[in-house]
């Protein structure tokens, strides 16, 4: 039996190309390092896959910045504010794209479907011209056969490029993407020609767009697409490749009788409900990729589990018509295992890297050839068995707290305009309270004393002091600033998830378990392996040191279960949900803690909320329903009078603005003026929110410093649909990428704005 790797990582194992890429971008590197680290990792990686027996590698799935970017380029599809005039795209033009340069911004980032990947969105126009604009494909694969590797060239394919992109600005809105497929297919036609000019003897497409709710008309663009392929793809083998869930019934059709295709691969670990569908009918003659390995998180595979699947596809679908493989491409897991110096065995024995998944597979196939690996399998049995027996994951207490919870409901007892009334009294704010959402700004010595007392050169005593002096820094100059409700800066926090899971337990922390987030940009989530609790206060000793500095209300700042969750790698034995609620119950904990130290405003920052959101409807509600009600879950317990915040950092929550107000906070803390204020309309459409609210009035992703009057501007257009009384004024986000410089006169121009305002409004009485 053959086997298959959907995609590698290309960051390399100690993110070698994060560094290439960086030094060339500031100068420091020429363009000739950047291809020479880059061509390395590539032959490194081919011949890591090849040494392992793997039969069918990938090539083209590195890449400079992004796959759909490339696809881009290699389209010609470059908008026209960048200034190309034809021929090979350079890295001039390429890097322009995804990042600006001095007089053009980047092309717009999203993410690419529900992983923490971002992919560079296609601006397409009705008078694009296309053109074969980038041979990157056939030059890897050129490259590949030249160190005497055959590789499987992967394109990103035609109509999942065409519906992952967006109408250029000044399109008519009867434009439809999908009108283009015409024009982009004579390139496809090109490189496929190429391919098979080079050598080529099977070629991937990657369409994962059908794993969602397509409607008919673009499931039908599918059959036309390929139908008009199939000439040029004959004498290939053509695998089209989805992942990242259940493929529907009807996209299962259609895919499946795609013209001039000879292999079809899905996500088996995600896609459980695709193996029906599998065995209820399989065109005969055609080769299935069973991901079964999977590609999006870290544990080792239960390798008898996959076996027996594998196995029983064979009964359908022939012998020698499975390919083992993964679920997805490895870009979205850690890249080596081998380079986790800290981890201890045991842990170690239950995972599984990109590196180790690739040996997974080729250990598969060749069981199914029945040349099994017994050292292998007695060794993956072993460790899978330790997994499920090992106190470390079980805590029986909190397996039943949390079992509790399922089912039943948790809520304030009082509605939260009570609550607020009674809040007010309390706290005695003036009416458009100011306040920021977290964060200041992260010095060099800020994170030079906290690296040193992680590695235990700095005395506790010492660390403390320095913290304090920080956080006494940020609270006075709040104070001057005379904002109302303050924070203490969070210094002693490296990253809003890890610096909680340090300090619960059932979570472990990688050295190296990088995954690229976008560009050289990489994520390094911790690993949650056992049932979670909090063994002591995590966030108490610095909330109430900096609130003993002042007189006005000091917010407690923590991370909500939903983000903790869809920040990290989470496991797999058993449902989402349940890990969720073990958090929440370990958040509740410490806001409870909070209040009894005094605290009376606790911010539970939800940041990650609607990433979590599942790729097809159908599954929305369930996610929204346990999501929502995890975070309820860590705060149901406070008095009336104490004022729990969220925050959330993206702005396009329209559509689940039920669950936002179900969430049931006091005052919510939400991105606004990045996305053009597009939140507002939610508002204006008349929907109605009766707890505290404060969309920010200020972009701090941007260096520029917002004047009064733009400010102000902003909290007008705010007030003519949301009233008075529940208005806050705040940046969109923490300020901790920004610097002192930037952040000082840009909240002294927020407060002056509120005061302007306030004026207002008490003269127009
Ligand atoms: N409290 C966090 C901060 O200010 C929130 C960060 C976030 O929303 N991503 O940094
Ligand atoms: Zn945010």
């Amino acid at each position: 039996m053959a086997s298959h790797i959907v995609g590698y990582p290309r960051m390399g194992p100690k993110r070698e190309l994060k560094f290439a890429l960086e030094s060339f971008w500031d100068g420091k590197s020429s363009a000739d390092d950047l291809k020479k680290v880059s061509a390395d990792l590539r032959s490194s990686i081919w011949r890591q896959m090849a040494d392992a027996g793997i039969k069918y590698i990938p090539s083209n799935t590195f890449s400079y910045y992004d796959q759909v970017l490339d696809t881009t380029a290699m389209l010609g599809a470059v908008p026209p504010r960048y200034g190309w005039t034809g021929g090979e795209i350079r890295f001039d033009t390429y890097f322009s794209m995804a990042r600006g340069n001095a007089s053009v911004p980047a092309m717009e980032m999203t993410k690419w479907f529900d992983t923490n990947y971002h992919f560079i969105v296609p601006e397409l126009g009705p008078d694009v011209k296309f053109s074969y604009a980038s041979h990157k494909a056939v030059d890897e694969y050129k490259e590949a056969k030249a160190l005497g590797v055959d590789t499987v060239p992967v394109l990103v394919g035609p109509v999942s490029y065409l519906l992952l992109s967006k109408p250029a600005k000044g399109a008519e809105k009867s434009f439809s993407l999908l009108s283009l497929l015409d024009k982009i297919l004579p390139i496809y036609k090109e490189v496929v020609a190429e391919l098979k000019a080079a050598g080529a003897s099977w070629i991937q497409f990657d369409e994962p767009t059908l794993v969602k709710d397509l409607e008919s008309h673009q499931l039908q663009t599918f059959t036309s697409a390929y139908s008009q392929l199939e000439s040029s793809l004959s004498g290939l083998n053509v695998l089209v490749e989805t992942y990242f869930a259940d493929i529907p019934a009807e996209a299962f059709k259609t895919l499946t009788s795609l013209k001039g295709v000879t292999g079809f691969g899905f996500d088996l670990v995600r896609g459980t409900k695709t193996l029906d569908l599998i065995k209820r009918g399989f065109p005969s003659g055609k080769y299935l990729f069973a991901g079964v390995v999977d590609g999006r998180n870290i544990w080792a595979n239960d390798a008898a589990a996959s076996l027996s699947i594998l196995q029983s596809l064979e009964g359908i679908v022939g012998k020698d018509k499975v390919v083992v493989s993964t679920s997805c491409s490895l870009l979205h897991t850690a890249v080596d295992l081998v380079n986790e110096t800290k981890l201890d065995k045991e842990l170690k024995s239950w995972l599984a890297f990109a590196a180790q998944k690739v040996v997974e597979v080729n250990a598969l196939a060749k069981a199914l050839d029945g040349q099994k690996d017994e050292a292998f399998f007695s060794a993956n049995a072993a460790a899978q068995a330790s997994r499920k027996s090992s106190p470390r994951v079980t805590n029986e207490a909190v397996q039943k707290a949390a079992a509790a919870l399922k089912g039943s409901d948790h809520r304030r007892a009082t509605n939260v305009s009570a609550r607020l009334d009674a809040q007010q009294k309390k706290l005695n704010l003036p009416i458009l309270p100011t306040t920021t959402i977290g964060s200041f700004p992260q010095t060099m010595d800020l994170r030079r004393v906290r690296r040193e007392f992680k590695a235990k050169k700095v005395s506790e005593d010492d660390y403390v002091k320095a913290i304090k002096q920080e956080i006494n820094k940020v609270v006075k100059l709040q104070e001057e600033l005379d904002i109302d409700v303050l924070v203490h800066g969070e210094p002693e926090r490296n990253d809003m998830v890890e610096y909680f899971g340090e300090q619960l337990s059932g979570f472990a922390f990688t050295v190296n378990g990088w995954v690229q987030s976008y560009g050289s940009r990489c994520v390094k989530p911790p690993i949650i392996f056992g049932d979670v609790s909090r063994p002591k206060p995590m966030t108490v000793f610095w909330s109430s040191m900096a609130q003993s500095m002042t007189a006005r209300p000091m917010k407690g700042m923590l991370t909500g279960p939903v983000t903790i969750l869809n920040w990290s790698f989470v496991r797999n034995d058993q449902p989402r949900f349940e890990t969720c609620y073990q958090i929440a119950l370990a958040i509740k904990d410490e806001v409870e803690d909070l209040e009894k130290a005094g605290i009376n405003v606790i911010q539970i920052d939800e940041a990650a909320l609607r990433e979590g959101l599942p790729l097809r409807k159908s599954e929305e509600a369930f996610y929204l329903e346990w999501a929502v009600h995890s975070f309820r879950i860590t705060n149901c317990g406070v008095a009336d009078t104490t004022q729990i915040h969220t925050h959330m950092c993206y702005s396009n929550f329209n559509d689940i603005i039920h669950s936002i107000i179900d969430m049931d906070a006091d005052v919510i803390t939400i991105e606004n003026s990045r996305s053009d204020e597009k939140l507002l309309s939610v508002f204006r459409e008349g929907v109605k929110y009766g707890a505290g609210i404060g969309p920010g009035v200020y972009d701090i992703h941007s260096p520029r410093i917002p004047s009064t009057e733009e400010i102000a501007d902003r909290v007008n257009k705010m007030l003519q649909v949301l009233e008075t009384n529940i208005l806050w004024v705040n940046p969109d986000c923490g300020l901790k990428t920004r610097k002192y410089t930037e952040v000082k006169p840009a909240l002294q121009n927020m407060v002056a704005a509120t005061k302007l305002i306030r004026t207002q409004l008490s003269s127009a009485k």
